[in-house]
């Protein structure tokens, strides 16, 4: 096995887009960061590598693979932590099914998912699943709270090349619908703990007939933090798919359902089947008895219904009957229209965060099942944050959309640390088996929460914990104190979590006498004063909870720069480690069908850029280490270089690709290197590395644009085989050849006596 001490900095391993890219990137970084010294590693977070790490017993020797997350999730508690932390797959039901499927094929002995898991052996199997899927990753990470900001040089760009937008006109029929009665934001309770109250709580469900079952025991509650328990009703909930379904019919516009089924991986995928019966409402009254017989489950998605009716012998009727319904209903926001793929075919193909920015970008507009643009209903069912979505649209409509070349911007500091707000992707979220009451039940006795609830209703528990909270607040005083412009806590003061929150805040700015600097505004009136301010060019900073912190780092950034790929993602570990997460954007599933298809990578890796300047310029500080100083302001001047030079990939095969803006990259930062006066024997070691790689631009952009168009293999989607994967990555010969000699070179040279 490969040496296990922990390097100077530690790039994760992750899936999909990003992966690929790392194939090109990471070989540069070694290569760059040897000559100072600096050692690279990576720790395998992708969601195979979780797979494989959950069932080392099955495995032989040369498959099995350490707990990587584990060992990060407590390395992010150590002040020497320096991680880059690319995207990864937080996993829908089907995508770990896929994947197992696939390293299966691989000959690796992964048991099947038990859907219905009954025996104990099944039960097991199913609870190591369980912690694979959906958000497993980030939260185990995220020891720290978040600062999420464009980079000024990327903000720059992004005005002297605005990208398109969609126009907006006043009378868009576009619209954002939520329930606003029967749902979490409607029946939330929260309360701040004190220390009599602290230790191991219990959540129990007493059904009408006062018998009791604990749904959770052992949920270890501190003195001082938030608890907000709350449910979303189900009938409340079919009741209003219903409603909205044919209210989209009425109003001539496409229905879509907005959710996260991924991060929220117990309550949203419940919420998203629940659209799908009710878009099928006939159809489940009809044959959902046989559905249930052939173990269909509508939180899979309408794409997995279809596979299972296909081998059902009554196939022909129910496949008669689907098409009679979908005709009769308003039509479907497309997926992808070509493929017939619709919003209610995989439950994490549409995700609320960046789903909506998107079409709010494209002026409104959604795809539908005849592939022309066309105004939408947008469902979003609860309606905690709704109203950010819905205040946006209107804003737009009113005044057009927002002009990314005077534009000014939105930065985030987000309440995150040690799982704050980790609404619905816990083990504290529940289906409810029967009607009854849950109860929270705290250590000594006292009923802090309680809620009458109906069967088939989606519970939930979250916690934010103290000093998370305060650190959160002191990081916004620092920012508004470095950045000087208006800042504002999106808290609504008539929400129960937001209240509590609230206590906190007032009296921490009061302390510090900043009061005066912040405004607490609701999520709806946040977005507004933030739009206007924007608009007249003018900056704010978004102090928000976990969930804003999401959604408002793809909205502000896809308006603003067209892409949320491009962010400085800083979490400062609360016990002085830095992590630096590359941008605010997931994987990018599509880029990789691009690349397999025509061998083009349409990823931007500006976002991995800007996380390793600044992990750098971090170690620098934290070991003492100079020359990871100059390195990292020679990756911010390569950055610059590849925005100035306009170097970034486009999207299209023949164009400049991922590949191809990392040669540059390395070039600019060898140049910079080469250029920079503070440690002369950095530029003696970079220039003639600087004059190859300009010199040979011709035969390296050749040899790299020779591979696009044409389909390319990597043996493996959620496993891909590193040879065939390196080989389609690195298609230049010349350029590997002079990243090899630099390695080599910097190993001579510290082998030298100083
Ligand atoms: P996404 O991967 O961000 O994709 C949305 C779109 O954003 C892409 O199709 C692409 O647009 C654009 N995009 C994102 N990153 C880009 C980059 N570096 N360069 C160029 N374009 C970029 O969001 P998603 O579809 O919601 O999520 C996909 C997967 O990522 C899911 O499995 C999700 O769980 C995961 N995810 C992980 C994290 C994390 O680990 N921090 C965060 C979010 C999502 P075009 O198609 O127009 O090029
Ligand atoms: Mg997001």
């Amino acid at each position: 096995m490969a040496d296990r001490s922990v390097p100077d900095i530690i790039f994760t391993k992750v899936d999909e887009a990003p992966q690929l890219a790392a194939a090109s990137l990471l070989p540069i970084i070694k290569a760059f960061a040897a000559p100072a010294g600096i050692t690279i590693g990576t720790r395998d977070i992708s969601l195979a590598g979780r797979i494989i790490a959950a069932f080392p017993e099955r495995l032989t020797d040369a498959q099995r693979q350490p707990d990587d997350l584990a060992e990060l999730g407590e390395l992010v508690k150590s002040p020497s932590a320096n991680v880059i932390k690319l995207p990864n797959i937080s996993a829908s039901e089907p995508q770990l099914v896929a994947a197992v499927k696939e390293l299966q094929s691989q000959g690796y002995d992964i048991p099947d998912y038990p859907a219905d898991p009954a025996t104990p052996e099944e039960k097991d199997i199913r609870a190591r699943f369980d912690a694979v899927k959906g958000s497993a990753v980030n939260p185990v990470l995220r020891e720290g709270n978040s600062d999420r900001r464009a980079a000024i040089a990327v903000k720059n760009y992004a005005k002297a090349n605005p990208h398109s937008m969609g126009k907006w006109s006043a009378d868009s029929k576009t619209y954002v619908s939520t329930m606003g009665s029967g749902d979490f934001r409607s029946n939330e309770k929260s309360a701040t703990l004190s220390a009599a109250q602290a230790g191991p709580a219990k959540i129990e469900l007493v059904k009408a007939d006062g018998s009791v079952s604990v749904l959770k025991s052992n949920v270890n509650l501190h003195a001082g933090t938030v608890v907000d328990t709350t449910f979303m009703s189900a009938k409340a909930l079919s009741q209003f798919l219903i409603e909205q379904i044919e209210a989209a019919k009425r109003n001539g516009v496409l229905f879509s359902i907005h959710l996260k089924a991924t991060m929220m991986k117990v309550s949203d995928p419940i919420i998203f089947g629940h659209a799908v019966k009710a878009f099928l409402k006939p159809v489940f009254d009809r044959h959902g008895a046989a559905f249930e017989k052939a173990g269909i489950d509508p939180d899979a998605g309408l794409g997995t219904l279809l596979e299972r009716v296909a081998a059902m012998p009554e196939r022909g009727e129910i496949e008669a009957g689907i098409k009679a319904v979908i005709a009769e209903r308003p039509p479907l926001f497309m997926v992808n229209s070509d493929k017939g793929i619709t919003n209610l075919h995989v439950p994490s193909d549409v995700i609320v965060d960046a789903s909506m920015p998107a079409l709010i970008r494209a002026g409104g507009k959604g795809w539908g099942p005849d592939g022309m643009a066309a105004d939408t209903s947008c469902v979003i069912p609860d309606s905690s944050y709704a109203a950010i979505y819905d205040e946006a649209i209107g804003f737009f409509k009113a005044n057009g959309a927002l002009n990314p070349a005077t534009a000014g911007t939105v930065q985030n500091i987000g309440l995150m640390a040690q799982k704050a707000e980790e609404y619905g992707s816990h083990p504290t979220t529940f289906e409810i088996p029967a009607d009854g009451t849950v109860r929270l039940v705290l250590a000594n006795g006292e009923v802090l929460h309680e809620h009458r609830v109906a069967e088939g209703d989606i519970w939930r528990a979250a916690t934010t914990r103290k000093a998370p909270i305060e650190d959160w607040v002191k990081l916004a005083i620092e920012r508004q104190k470095d950045e000087g412009c208006q800042a504002i806590f999106w808290l609504d003061a008539s929400r129960p979590h937001d209240a509590e929150l609230i206590n906190y805040v007032k009296p921490i700015l009061a302390a510090a006498g900043v009061t005066e600097k912040f405004q607490i505004l609701a999520p709806r009136e946040a977005t507004r004063l933030s739009l206007e301010t924007i608009t007249r060019g003018e900056n704010s900073i978004a102090v928000t909870g976990n969930v804003l912190r999401d959604y408002l780092t793809d909205l502000f950034p896809i308006l603003e720069l067209g892409t949320s790929a491009k962010m400085l993602s800083i979490v400062k570990l609360m016990n002085g480690g830095g992590m630096f997460e590359t941008g605010a954007g997931g994987s990018a599933p599509k880029h990789v069908q691009q690349l397999m298809e025509e061998n083009h990578l349409r990823w931007d890796s500006l976002g991995e850029f800007c996380a390793l300047g600044e992990s750098l310029k971090f170690l620098a500080s934290a070991k003492g280490n100079p020359k990871a100083r100059v390195l990292g302001n020679a990756v911010d001047a390569a950055t610059q270089g590849v925005l100035d030079h306009n170097k970034s990939p486009g999207a299209k095969a023949g164009q400049t690709d991922n590949r191809d803006s990392h040669y540059f990259f390395a070039r600019y930062w060898a140049e910079a290197l080469a250029a920079q006066k503070d440690d002369a024997e950095l530029a003696r070691h970079f220039a003639p590395v600087a004059r190859a790689l300009a010199e040979n631009e011709p035969e390296i952009t050749a040899e790299l644009a020779a591979v696009q168009g044409k389909p390319a293999s990597l043996g493996g989607y959620y496993r891909t085989d590193p040879a065939k994967t390196a080989a389609v990555m690195r298609p230049s010969a010349t350029f590997t050849r002079f990243l090899g000699d630099l390695e080599a070179s910097s190993r001579t040279a510290a082998a030298r006596p100083a």
